[in-house]
């Protein structure tokens, strides 16, 4: 699904050049849940971006189920990322001003999915993540473990072939990161593929492997054996 050849980031700034990412090589199948480990600062949301195409890679190759992900127009890259990537985010990036319903409608808008239909699946994945009874309610009038869940449900709802995450618990307290663990789990159950930056080793030991970035590098990278977060909440 996602392959990386010899991946070089650099941030410049005026006359410096931070080097970020030095040499990364890995790649993820289908289905797989990954998490992306590392201190602040060690390049996860750069890697993360990249994979997620919101930024470009310097040095490297990174192919993405069978297509090159390079020098792609804004347009192409924008068509990709819809047809190809969800993403949630740690400060949940809801539109304040739409409904529970809305905010996971938006993305199939911009697939120029049908009213009807955008209505239709928008209460699907919303009932998904158990939140069909909120569907007319405000990002404001939501706890922030709902808002997650509906931020899922709109990364969901464009039917993506992966999902990015960076620190999706990183705002909440532990009972309701193991909840978003939970739903992220059944997600992946399903079938889909999932990498998720964290810097909890809690939340860590839910994915299926855990790969450690340090320096721009990675330093280890193993398989393991998943603790389920439904044995945490009821
Ligand atoms: P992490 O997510 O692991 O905390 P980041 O990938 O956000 O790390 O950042 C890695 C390094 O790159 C940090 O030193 C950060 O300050 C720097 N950095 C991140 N984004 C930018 C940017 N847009 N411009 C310049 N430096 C950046
Ligand atoms: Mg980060």
């Amino acid at each position: 699904m996602i392959e990386i050849k010899d991946l070089h980031k650099s941030y410049k700034m005026g006359n410096n050049s931070l080097h970020v990412l030095k040499g990364i090589n890995f790649t993820v199948d289908d289905g797989e849940l990954v998490a992306i480990m590392g201190s602040s600062g060690s390049g996860k949301s750069t890697l993360l971006n990249i994979l997620g195409m919101l930024d470009v890679l310097d040095e490297g190759t990174y192919t993405l189920d069978g297509v090159p992900i390079k020098d792609m127009n804004e347009t192409k890259a924008a068509q990709y990322r819809n047809k190809f990537l969800g993403f949630v985010f740690q400060s949940f990036n809801l539109i304040n001003y739409k409904t529970a319903a809305e905010n996971v409608a938006l993305p199939l808008y911009y697939q120029k999915v049908g009213r009807k239909e955008r209505e239709i699946k928008a209460l699907k994945y919303l009932e998904q993540v158990g939140l069909k009874e909120w569907a007319g309610h405000l990002p404001s009038e939501l706890s922030g473990g709902q808002k997650q869940r509906v931020a899922i449900a709109r990364a969901m709802a464009a039917e993506p072939k992966v999902l990015l995450a960076d620190e999706p618990t990183g705002a909440l307290d532990s009972k309701t990161s193991y909840e978003v663990m939970d739903l992220i789990q059944k997600i992946n159950d399903a079938g889909n593929t999932i990498l998720i930056v964290t810097h909890e080793p809690d939340i860590a030991k839910m994915c299926k492997r855990i790969v450690h970035l340090k320096d721009g590098v990675i330093i280890e990278d193993e398989k393991i054996n998943q603790v389920r977060a439904s044995s945490y909440v009821q």
